[in-house]
Formats: structure tokens, sequence, C-alpha cells
């Protein structure tokens, strides 16, 4: 079964120490009562994952645990074939004692557009909220954060994350928990708190902003990566039924209206450091995730519209500043 106490030691005299007071009876139940019907299988699969102190942990170019070096061609083929149990990959991609998982994303590119505009994460402890198969995890750990905390409510995606930490040690700083942000107490103590990819799956956008900022130390950085489409600050997209064929899309603001919104959340030194139109090289199909991609989400007579019809993927980087102490806005 999967563990979290490893987390509740790490955590017992630091500033998270107050999550101790609820946190254990929510996972406890999340262990109890989860009954994703795969879970057991995928667990197997986890006690199965045992093997040598990688001879390298890479991670501030790539996530490469392990050269390749300490296992036969047929002991790669069987850890391969294990790791594909777990498809769809959708977010790396890892390096895994040779074996290159190609995921559906290139998430080191967007991480290669968010990091140079980020207070350094030396020595800081950092959530991650919505934090996927804890790809940019790695990477936060490689800037040299403290202790990386990730939040994600997908069990395939904490089975993923498991697998990888399982086979890189498990003594590394960074966990992962089966949460969605709705769950956390207002903790008032992480030093940055990334949201990437999350926002527009929000139904009450502006709730989340102040989730976000109730997790951070006052003085303490956010970054937000989410969806946005051209527009000044009263332009907002609600979606009909579908956005790119998803059916969890709610709010796309502007680059604009974000701003104004993070303002309204009481976030100070509110910036925007990069706007993308997400490439069909960054999200495709690929041999470890061979379902539908971005390229069957858009019009295939002009890319740049869904084949609903709204404006193509654009992704904007905003860094704000938790301005004060937790307090409820009316
Ligand atoms: N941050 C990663 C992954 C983004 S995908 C990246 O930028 O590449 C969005 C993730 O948000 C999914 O993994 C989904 O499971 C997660 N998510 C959805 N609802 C959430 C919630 N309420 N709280 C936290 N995470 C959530």
């Amino acid at each position: 079964m999967i563990s979290f106490s490893s987390f509740y030691k790490q955590i017992a005299d630091s500033s998270l120490q107050h999550w101790l007071e609820t946190l254990p009876a929510i996972l406890g139940q999340w262990q109890r009562e989860h009954k994703h019907g795969s879970l057991p299988k995928w667990e197997k699969v986890l006690n199965k994952l045992h093997y040598p102190t990688p001879d390298t942990l890479e991670l501030t170019n790539s996530v490469t645990i392990g050269s390749g070096s300490q296992l036969t061609a047929g002991e790669k083929e069987k850890l391969e074939n294990l790791l594909r149990i777990f498809m769809p990959w959708r977010k790396g991609p890892f390096s895994v004692h040779g074996i290159d998982i190609d995921t559906e994303w290139r998430s080191d590119w967007k991480w290669e557009r968010v990091l140079p505009h980020l207070s350094p994460l030396a020595n800081r402890t950092v959530l991650d909220v919505g934090c996927g198969s804890g790809y940019h995890m790695w990477r936060m750990l490689g800037e040299g954060a403290k202790h990386v905390v990730g939040i994600d409510p997908s069990t395939l995606f904490l089975c993923q994350f498991e697998a990888i930490k399982r086979i890189a040690g498990d003594q590394h700083p960074v966990h992962l928990l089966p949460l969605g942000i709705e769950e956390l107490p207002p903790l008032d103590a992480f030093d940055t708190v990334f949201s990437m990819g999350v926002l527009y799956h929000r139904r009450s956008p502006i709730d989340h902003l102040l989730q976000l900022r109730d997790q951070l130390r006052t003085g303490g950085e956010l970054v937000l990566e989410t969806l946005v489409i051209d527009g000044d600050e009263n332009t907002v997209l609600v979606p009909g039924d579908r956005y790119g064929k998803m059916n969890n899309v709610w709010f796309l603001p502007s680059a604009a209206a974000l701003e104004a919104w993070l303002k309204k959340a009481d976030f100070i030194d509110v910036r925007c450091v990069d706007v993308d139109v997400t490439s069909l090289a960054e999200q495709r199909s690929t041999d470890w995730m061979p379902n539908e991609s971005l390229v069957d989400y858009l019009d295939p007579s002009n890319i740049d519209l869904t084949v609903e019809g709204y404006p193509a993927p654009k992704r904007a980087t905003f860094i704000a500043t938790k301005n004060q102490p937790n307090k409820d806005l009316v």
C-alpha cells in the first residue's frame, strides 16, 4: 500500500507541522475508501521496483535517474515493461536506467520558460498544486529546494510518481499527496507555490487564487501558469460544452484580466513573465501516450482554432507575491 509516513516524519519539525493535525485522517480515509479499480494492480507493480541506488541523478537539465550501465539488457527490458503498465505517461520526459519515457508533454520546455523568472528555489519549501506525475517537482529539487510537496487527485499520476521515486531512492525530500487544493487547510507556510495548468479546470477561479494565497507565507511567491486568450481586462472566455475536446474547462481570461484577478486576490508585484502558444511539438502522441493529443484537438483546416472554433491553446505565466497574512475577502 502507498504510505505517507515518510512525509509525516519529514514535516514533524518543519513549518508544515500543523498540517499533521488533519492530514493523517484525510489520507487514512483515502487509503481506506479509494476505489480506483487499477490501484491494486499498480501497487503490485510498485512493489516490484527494487533497483540499485542509481549511479547518476541529473535534475538540472533533465530528469535522468541512472545512466543505464547498472542493469543488463534483460533487466532493462523487464523494467520498461513494468513502467509501461502505468501508461499513458503524459508529463515528462524521464530517463530511467537508460529507458527514455517519451511523454505526451515536453514538460521540460515549460520549465525552461518558467525557471528564469523564479526567485531562486534553493532552500525553499515548495508546493506544486496539480503536479501531475511530478516531473517539475524533480526539477525544483534540482534547483536546490529544501522540500517539494505536490498535490494531485489523480491516482495514475500518484503511481507514476511513486514508480520514479522508488527507482530514484526514497530519501529525496519530494512527496506527492493525492489531494485537491480544496482539501488543504490554509497552511500559510510555503515559500513558493506553483499552480501550472490547473486554473482553467477550476469552476471558481478567484477562489483558486485565494486557496493558493492561503498556502503561502507572507512574502512568498506564487507561480501561476494557465490558458489565456487575447483581449483587455474585461475579456474572459467561458467555453461551451468543450474546449479542445476537454469537458472540464471553465474560465480562460485574458492576461490583463488575470492580472486584475490576482490583484483582487490581494497579491502584489503581479507580473506576466511569459506568453506562449502551445506548439504541436510540445504536446503530441508518443509511444508512451498513444491516444489523441493536441493535433486532434485543433481545427485541421486552421490550427489557430480548436475543433470547437475557440482560439488554440495559449499559455501565460504570472509571478506574484503574497502581500499579508491570510484574511477573508468579503
Ligand atoms: N502542473 C503540471 C500538470 C498540469 S495538468 C504541468 O503544468 O504540466 C493539471 C493537473 O491538475 C492534473 O494532473 C489534475 O489531476 C490536477 N488537478 C485537477 N483538479 C485539481 C485540484 N482540485 N487540485 C489540485 N490538482 C488538481
